[in-house]
């Protein structure tokens, strides 16, 4: 116990003492025996409120439950006025109790009437208590209300009371949780709710939701044996450091998928002992292993869901992921293995696209994530399990529990979490309807990509993962316009070898037949660490950062390896490869010039060689648009990447929901910029594609058709629509009209391509 003296205690009246050591050890037991107890629950708040009061030598002690609106019912009390119990309803954010729940933090003040936020309310004759201290009640990182003690005096809480309160507010939660229908019809999740989000990929779907790393609550709160829990959680700790620094050894320098950086922080946090010392100590206050490491997790996940700062989101984020390893280890469980229900629908804060590749065989029915930001991959791996997903869904995981009935419309960026009957009887029809739509587009796929006048376009996919390659039959795709080769390395621990490389290109090349495959070398770095080309610093601004072509030429061991595997995978057969993100006509150089010298490595040890080679690079960069005709004669195709050329030429975070949607692809400024990159292309005869996302969309295909563009490269589930269109259109008619917009006065071509396709009769 702390030194006393410190306390301020200035009127003589009742000062709080924390239950420390054998003290909170009764404190639990008495709790214990009371949750055990038959009886009302209300009742069961009444007797805590009386306990917490008397052992922490309380003048006051209320529990305040969370409503559905946020507000805060004062549900029990000893010290306040009775009357005020059911009545007194405290608004969102009002007073110093909505200061705790808004920030899910305790709050400690000596004198809680100075406080700025402090809201006075007659009817709970609270005039004489002085000193406050508020505790949030959490449980699955969900806030189900406040739990405070107040006294007369002004006195400082010390940690140690915090931390008791914070022990009792845990205990709590699973009695208020159990009571919820109850004490408050809000505080269990029963109510229909629609989250907003930004759809990764299109498509609806219906199903149960299963939880990506669900917020289990201990089977078990309290330990028998104290002594014995202490050593059941050294074990599951001890068993925990071992298997990261297992992870680290054994991957050694070629460590991928998990990156280094990751495991390194891991296991910083894991061997660190402040985090450590909390466990013990809860542990010894009579809670069991688990209850403890959840207690520590709560803390986390709370101050998780108020931090704004990236940095300390990743923190928070490891060591909530590090908790819920302690408590899978302490359940026996095998973190690794990954498993659904048939049809659920995948909730996660955040997935990264190896994770959601363990779900792969899984038969998931859709995705859906908190946070966009890592998404773009995990977008990219949902499309290629072709499945509806949605990102940007604030709140997600904290209003959806295990089994819930979940409606993903990905067409409108839209999520039902519990929908009633009819809505899902209403996406049930849509669901027939869009199914018969795709039935009519997959008659289509062996009919070309012909305008009604005559203008052939060729239709590739973008890939990544070897089952993409099954939808080329699917859809009548001419062939891959881009295949992200990163991918095989983000879904392995380790960086794949050169064997593992050559035999997943070479099996592309087979799988894809006679169509042709353009690869695109790795595109890593910035955000996508490569963790085995070393430790890096944290870049402010990744995606302008140390990435794809850059980090390729500076580590020039790494990139020829896989050269060498492409010409490898390619032997008698056509390479066709292009570099990402150049941004000069010398890197370009620089890259093709490391890949000639493996072609004449090959030729002097006498390998087989592609019986033809073409070499592209992408324009992705406003700088690399600007310098096309210095390409001529250099490189053999080209190929705009739209998403990451828009980024930069607006300064807009493709990744960023608050400015994805600012700017759009369609407005004067960026077609010109593609209006010219074409005619340069024209000019320095270089065949051109493009493989941004924007291809796949009817009203900017419209203006890349009417711009000259003829080869589109998009997911393989927008191919049949896309041929749909373009089978509804007669070029002679679209090219007048686009160009005619461009010279028109209007800073955006999108009424223009609107009214282009009702023109046509186009379902867009
Ligand atoms: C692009 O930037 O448009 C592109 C196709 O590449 P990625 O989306 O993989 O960055
Ligand atoms: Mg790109």
């Amino acid at each position: 116990m702390s030194d006393r003296s410190r306390s301020g205690d200035k009127g003589g009246a009742h000062t709080p003492r924390a239950p420390s050591g054998g003290g909170a050890r009764l404190l639990l037991s008495r709790l214990r025996q009371l949750m055990a107890r038959q009886g009302q629950d209300q009742q069961k708040l009444d007797q805590v409120v009386e306990l917490v009061s008397k052992t922490m030598v309380a003048d006051v002690c209320s529990i305040y439950l969370s409503n559905e609106d946020k507000s805060l019912t004062l549900m029990a009390t000893q010290g306040l006025r009775k009357e005020a119990v059911g009545r007194t309803r405290l608004a969102e954010n009002e007073g110093l109790v909505g200061l705790v729940s808004a920030t899910t933090r305790p709050l400690r003040l000596t004198d809680a009437f100075s406080h700025p936020r402090f809201s006075y309310r007659p009817e709970t004759g609270e005039d004489p208590f002085h000193s406050f201290l508020g505790v949030p009640i959490l449980r699955g990182g969900r806030v189900l209300g406040v739990l405070v003690v107040q006294n007369r005096t002004e006195r400082a809480y010390d940690d140690e009371e915090v931390e008791a309160l914070q022990t009792i507010a845990m205990v709590l939660a699973e009695l208020v949780a159990g009571a919820a229908d109850a004490l408050s019809a809000g505080l269990r999740q029963t109510r229909p709710v629609e989250i907003r989000g930004r759809a990764l990929n299109e498509g609806l779907a219906i199903g149960r939701a299963h939880l990506y790393d669900p917020v289990v609550p201990p089977a078990r709160l309290f330990a028998a044996d104290p002594d014995l829990e202490e050593h059941r959680l050294n074990e599951a700790l001890e068993a925990l450091r071992n298997s990261i620094d297992g992870m680290l050894t054994r991957a050694g320098p070629v460590l991928f998928g998990e990156s280094r950086d990751v495991l390194e922080t891991y296991r910083l946090f894991a061997h660190d002992p402040s985090w450590e010392a909390r466990l013990v100590e809860a542990v010894r206050s009579g809670l069991s292993a688990e209850a403890a490491v959840d207690r520590v997790r709560r803390e986390h996940r709370a101050r998780l869901e108020n931090a704004r700062d990236s940095l300390v989101r990743e923190r928070l984020h490891d060591l909530e992921d590090l908790e819920n390893r302690l408590l899978r280890q302490l359940a026996g469980e095998d973190a690794a293995l990954r498993d659904s229900p048939p049809g659920a629908v995948l909730v996660a804060s955040r997935l990264g696209p190896a994770e959601l590749l363990e779900y792969r065989d899984a038969g998931l029915a859709g995705v859906l994530l908190e946070e966009a930001g890592a998404g773009s991959h995990a977008a990219i791996v949902a499309r290629a399990l072709g499945v509806p997903a949605i990102g940007g869904l604030t709140g997600l995981v904290t209003r959806v529990e295990e089994g819930d009935s979940i409606v993903i419309d990905a067409d409108g960026s839209l999520v039902h979490i519990r929908p009633g009957p009819e809505i899902v009887a209403n996406y049930q029809a849509r669901i027939a309807l869009s199914d018969e739509k795709l039935a009519a587009l997959s008659r289509l796929k062996d009919e070309p990509a012909r305008t009604l006048d005559g203008v052939d376009v060729d239709l590739f996919i973008n890939a990544g993962l070897s089952f993409d390659l099954d939808h080329l039959d699917e859809v009548g795709a001419k062939g891959v316009g881009l295949f992200r080769t990163e991918f095989q390395f983000m879904a392995s621990e380790t960086m794949p070898s050169l064997e593992e490389q050559s035999s997943f290109y070479k099996s592309v090349i087979d799988r894809a037949g006679d169509r042709p495959v353009t690869f695109r070398t790795i595109d890593l770095g910035g955000d996508k660490v490569a963790p085995f080309m070393g430790r890096r610093e944290r870049e402010e601004n990744p995606a302008l950062g140390w990435r794809a072509l850059r980090m390729a030429l500076d580590h020039p061991y790494f990139f020829r390896r896989q050269l060498r595997a492409l010409i490898r995978g390619a032997r008698r057969k056509t390479l066709r490869l292009m570099f990402p993100m150049v941004t000069t006509v010398e890197e370009f150089e620089a890259a093709r010039r490391l890949l000639d010298s493996e072609m004449e490595w090959a030729i002097k040890f006498g390998r087989d060689l592609p019986d033809k080679l073409f070499v592209g690079a992408m324009v992705e960069t406003p700088s690399l648009a600007f310098s096309i005709d210095s390409l001529k004669g250099k490189a053999d195709f080209l190929s705009v990447g739209t998403n990451d050329l828009m980024q930069f030429f607006f300064a807009a975070d493709r990744d960023n929901a608050r400015v994805t949607n600012r700017y759009d692809i369609l407005s004067r400024p960026a077609m010109r910029l593609l209006q010219r990159i074409r005619q340069r292309a024209d000019d320095a005869e270089l065949p051109i594609t493009v493989c941004g996302e924007s291809g796949g969309r009817p009203l900017e295909a419209l203006a890349l058709l009417g711009l000259g563009y003829r080869r589109l490269s998009m997911q393989a589930t927008r191919i049949g629509p896309m041929k749909l269109l373009i089978r509804s259109v007669d070029m002679s008619k679209l090219a007048p009209r686009v160009h005619a917009a461009m010279e028109g006065g209007s800073p955006s071509l999108r009424d223009e391509m609107l009214s282009i396709a009702r023109d046509f009769e186009l379902k867009i």
